[in-house]
């Protein structure tokens, strides 16, 4: 009998335990450790942040589903791993502290006979004096930030029925941040709500980023087949900015925050400040701080984890220039290169590099978008990951799958407002997610497979996947034929 503990239920963990449990014997056991009761389906949380959706759309108990499928849940946060075990018992084990009202910070040792880390990103607000909920800005990270964040934006909304002008300042609060398309989503979501609302005249809509260009989304770019024509992301944001009267400040790092003014510094230096009414800034994202010790007690939290937090995997970490990175470094099956049972999925697996140009206000602030791991290449992380810990219980000498974001793709679909006949979307679809300039040497990716377009259809997707996606997380029958 084999026993797999999953850290995290999130897009990663939650695909991977399901995965999991459904491929293994059921004298197996498969665990799953995460800290919030509820599932959150994060993309839809943009919606809950305009006030379109009510938060309980977008969030669900994980316990009666976890009980259904036979997946046992511990309400808890992981904070130490013990691959080795004790120097007494080598059996693996993680140190988790509850999270259950009344019983918080009470410890238990979970033992593994492998472990998948998908505990997704420490949201960094701490990163940048003053921002994120604790501070002046608001966030739509997660549901219950999301739900704050709508009530902001509504009594901006009242304020400016009653005649006042409201300047909004949406995007990224560090110059490290990652997971642009998630503030570009909000963005053109807020605008769109601001019209339907009536009071768009009264607004100013501002972006502030630390992309070098609009579009850059941590990717370094997109070129995209629209029409027959190749268009540079730079230009398709532009343009939909432009068309909706959002103004933007690029290669930004956001350095402090005060009520109602937001200090940056750009990339050639110059020190400003972005006055606002209502600002959603995302944080950077780093690790949650696992830490790890061998057998005798000894801390090697640093040959397990990057620097940021983040596990390291079978990347090639080796640090080389810019133009040296090539699409093969990134990670294949995302085991742990010390310890044959553990893995990390999504968000919690350490990137080897960035896929945009990190740079350097001359004061040394980074203007160095993160590399973006979405929902899609997540969930296809978390599969792949469930196969070959599946596969090695039964007899495979080591990983079975491989789910290298340079060569998988992803699409993303930012859609604004939630209606099926009034909405609209940017739909992107990019193929391979980590641009490969030895396969694609014109773009780095395949134009036949890199494509993008703004309207309805679009939106009609959007709305689908919120429905098949809350199914799927659900365990409902069938969920398997939905894709990730
Ligand atoms: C506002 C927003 C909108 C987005 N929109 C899109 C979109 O439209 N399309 C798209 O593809 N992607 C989107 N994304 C990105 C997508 O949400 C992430 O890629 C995805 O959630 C990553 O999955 P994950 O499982 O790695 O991390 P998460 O989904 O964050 O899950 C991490 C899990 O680990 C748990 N955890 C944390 N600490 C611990 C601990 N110590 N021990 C155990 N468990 C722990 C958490 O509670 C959570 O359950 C969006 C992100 C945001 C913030």
């Amino acid at each position: 009998m084999s026993r797999v503990v999953v850290l995290g239920a999130g897009v990663s963990g939650h695909t991977a335990a399901a995965f999991t449990r459904s491929w293994l014997a059921r004298g197996d056991e498969v665990v799953v450790v995460s800290p919030k009761p509820d599932y959150n389906w994060i993309p839809s949380n943009v919606w809950v942040g305009v006030g379109l959706m009510p938060r309980e759309k977008v969030r669900f108990p994980l316990a009666p589903i976890y009980a259904r499928a036979g997946i046992e849940f511990k309400q808890a946060a992981a904070v130490a791993i013990h691959p080795e075990g004790r120097e007494s018992d080598p059996t693996p084990f993680v140190v988790v502290e509850s999270t259950v009202p009344g019983k918080e910070g009470t410890r238990e040792e979970v033992r593994y006979d492998f472990l998948i880390n998908a505990t997704g990103p420490k949201l960094n607000f701490g990163a940048t004096e003053g921002l994120g909920p604790g501070g002046h800005t608001l966030s739509v990270c997660t549901d219950s930030h999301a739900e704050d964040t709508a009530r902001h934006f509504l009594d901006s909304v009242e304020r400016m029925k009653r005649g006042d002008r409201q300047r909004f300042l949406i995007g990224t609060g560090h110059g490290a941040c990652t997971c642009q398309g998630a503030a570009f989503e909000y963005i053109v979501n807020l605008e769109f709500e601001l019209r339907a609302r009536g009071v768009r005249d009264r607004a100013d809509v501002w972006w502030i980023s630390n992309e070098y260009e609009l579009g850059d989304f941590g990717m370094g770019g997109i070129h995209l087949k629209r029409g027959g024509y190749i268009t540079p992301s730079k230009i398709f944001t532009e343009s939909l900015f432009a068309e909706r009267g959002i103004r933007w400040i690029n290669r930004a790092h956001v350095t402090k925050v005060e009520p109602g003014k937001a200090h940056y510094e750009t990339l050639d230096g110059q020190v400003r400040a972005a006055d606002f009414d209502m600002a959603m800034l995302l944080p950077p994202f780093a690790g949650v701080g696992l830490k790890a010790f061998d057998k005798a007690g000894a801390d090697i939290t640093t040959s397990m984890f990057m620097p940021n937090g983040f596990m390291r995997v079978d990347a090639d970490y080796t640090a080389r220039p810019y133009e040296q990175w090539s699409a093969r470094d990134w990670p294949k099956t995302y085991q742990s290169p010390a310890y044959r049972n553990v893995f990390a999925a999504g968000i919690a697996f350490a990137p080897p590099h960035p896929i945009s140009r990190p740079r350097q206000t001359p004061s040394g602030a980074p203007v160095a978008p993160a590399p973006p791991r979405t929902g899609m290449p997540s969930a296809m992380i978390g599969k792949a990951v469930a196969h070959s810990v599946v596969d090695m219980i039964k007899g495979a000498p080591g990983p079975t799958r491989s789910a290298s974001m340079a060569a998988m793709g992803a699409a993303c679909v930012a859609s604004a407002g939630s209606n099926p006949f009034t909405g609209t979307a940017a739909a992107m679809t990019v193929f391979p997610i980590v641009p490969d300039f030895e396969r694609y040497p014109e773009y780095g990716r395949d134009m036949n497979q890199t494509f993008g377009e703004i309207g309805l259809a679009g939106h009609w997707i959007k709305i689908l996947l919120h429905h098949l996606f809350i199914y799927k997380a659900h365990l409902y029958p069938g969920w398997r034929l939905i894709p990730e």
